[in-house]
């Protein structure tokens, strides 16, 4: 707590902290230690955590960084919150981000910027830019974020810490605000490859509350911390080291390869020809998800309420006196893509590339354990630069979307600095494989 007030006025990582109930918890935790009613060999145990501010927590405020939940407290916990606190974990408050998860660089927080601690005038990448940003100043431990586009990923190269997407289904979203339904994750941000490792097996699992969990065991992740990557084969797409790429970010993440080499991993170079369709399948996509998602946001059920003296007036000021812009611009779109006569020419079009995307990956599986690639094609770019500019904020998640398309996990580790900023190292596994994905990071880092 000491170390969040000093330093978390300059960085804006954190929209509120939940000080009395922490310390209340701490107390109650050091008690069961003392009392013998719990073993402080969990790891986890008496670790503070902050939570992104889309992972609903029950008596505190959940805003997603939008004035239309300013005031919304939940009446339950997300299944990853319950999970952490039978683990033993304190949190500690809720953590700032693009309002509803939809942003690079988390300028679109209703409340506040976040700046990168390693250089205060650069963003921290988004959307999960208060996620990355507290771990990076060092004011919790690890903490939570979720990745639909590479909002989990992308600032944790940006801060410099490690940032895991699982598989889609490994863990239960009961309890995320739903951006996109289709492609959101929950994953964790820590400081090294072991912490995340722990607390993905932690928060992975089935939970019958959440449709889209998948029913397989949660294999014990700390265990693939071998250091040995022997004979891995590794596929490097040509297109993520192409045009695009800046040169500090390239000259970094070759020299990652040639690591991955001196340690016995087998590289070659690969083609994934239908990743530049990426980009423009997702913005379809997610819009359209988020434009029926967030059609429950209506001044009726939750958050904010203009009165109006009839109801489709008062939906029509709730929504647009509540929501920022960035989320404007993606409800248009997707209601758009979604209506009818364009549907087949937009939303189902996306689709069907999605689809070639996802079997570009599982090609690549049958002969690779692992794919590598930077995870940002720049270092964190400068606040304000690219907040007019929707395309290139958006043509910034290049390299991270693929990934949510296809449903495969994607971790970004630090791999060395461009111009005294991070560059992330993005290593792609097979569906629910992040064994290997950790494996590869831990003999890497
Ligand atoms: N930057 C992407 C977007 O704005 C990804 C966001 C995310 O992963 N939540 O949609």
């Amino acid at each position: 707590l000491g170390r969040i007030e000093e330093v978390d006025d300059k960085i804006g990582a954190f929209l509120r902290l939940d000080k009395e109930k922490a310390l209340e918890r701490a107390r109650e935790l050091d008690s069961r230690l003392q009392n013998g009613e719990a073993e402080a060999d969990d790891v986890l145990f008496g670790l503070p955590i902050g939570l992104k501010d889309n992972i609903v927590t029950k008596g505190l405020k959940t805003t997603c960084a939008s004035k239309f939940l300013e005031n919304f407290i939940p009446v339950h916990d997300a299944t990853v919150v319950e999970k952490l606190r039978d683990a033993g974990s304190v949190t500690i408050g809720k953590l700032n981000m693009d309002e509803f998860a939809m942003g690079s660089s988390n300028e679109n927080s209703a409340y506040k910027i976040v700046r990168n601690p390693w250089n205060l005038d650069h963003v921290p990448g988004g959307s999960s830019g208060g996620s990355a940003a507290s771990v990076a100043a060092g004011e919790v431990p690890y903490s939570l974020g979720s990745d639909t586009g590479g909002s989990i990923r992308e600032p944790a190269s940006y801060c410099g810490v490690v940032g895991m997407k699982p598989t889609y289904g490994r863990v239960s979203r009961f309890g995320l605000v739903a951006f996109a339904s289709s492609l959101d994750q929950i994953g964790p941000l820590t400081r090294s490859v072991e912490d995340n490792a722990y607390v993905l097996e932690k928060i992975a699992g089935f939970d019958t509350r959440d449709s889209t969990s998948v029913n397989k065991p949660v294999p014990k992740y700390t265990e693939a911390l071998a250091g040995d990557i022997k004979g891995m084969k590794v596929a490097v797409p040509k297109e993520y080291l192409g045009d695009g790429v800046e040169d500090g970010v390239r000259e970094r993440v070759k020299e990652a390869i040639d690591t991955l080499k001196s340690l016995g991993a087998e590289c070659k170079e690969v083609s994934l020809p239908h990743s530049k369709f990426a980009l423009s399948a997702y913005y379809v996509i997610a819009s359209s998800e988020a434009s029926s998602n967030l059609s429950r946001f209506d001044g009726i059920r939750y958050g904010m309420r203009e009165t109006e003296d009839n109801l489709l007036d008062t939906y029509k000021r709730s929504r647009s006196e509540g929501f920022g812009d960035e989320v404007k611009r993606r409800i248009m779109l997707g209601t758009f893509a979604l209506s009818s006569g364009y549907y087949d020419a937009y939303y189902k079009k996306a689709q069907r590339v999605r689809t070639l995307i996802k079997q570009d990956f599982e090609d690549l599986f049958l002969d690779f354990d692992i794919v590598v690639g930077p995870t940002a094609p720049t270092t964190a770019f400068k606040l304000g630069e690219k907040v007019d500019d929707p395309m290139t904020m958006y043509a910034n998640d290049i390299l991270t979307i693929p990934m949510n398309l296809a449903g495969v996990p994607a971790i970004s580790l630090p791999c060395g600095l461009s111009n005294g900023l991070p560059v992330g190292l993005q290593i792609i596994g097979r569906h629910f494989d992040e064994a290997t994905i950790y494996r590869a990071a831990y003999a890497y880092e």
